[in-house]
């Protein structure tokens, strides 16, 4: 199930950003996503949540290590 929002990582510069998942679902159809920060291609889901306000508190290694595990 997605969250409202989508959690990103970049593998080029390790930046993280965060995309509304419903946008994303209807750009994915015809390209892949680009990184904000240096237009990287290497793109990884990191998590989805409900909220941006929940993603930026939560403490992420927590967070992010039982999410990964739902996604691979
Ligand atoms: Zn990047």
């Amino acid at each position: 199930m997605l969250g409202m929002y989508t959690s990103y990582k970049c593998k080029t510069c390790k930046l993280e950003f965060v995309l509304l998942s419903e946008d994303v679902a209807k750009m994915a159809k015809d390209r892949f996503l680009a990184c904000p920060y240096c237009n990287s291609k290497r793109v990884t889901i990191d998590k989805a949540t409900d909220s941006v306000r929940e993603c930026m508190q939560e403490s992420s290694y927590r967070r992010r290590n039982g999410v990964i595990k739902q996604i691979r």
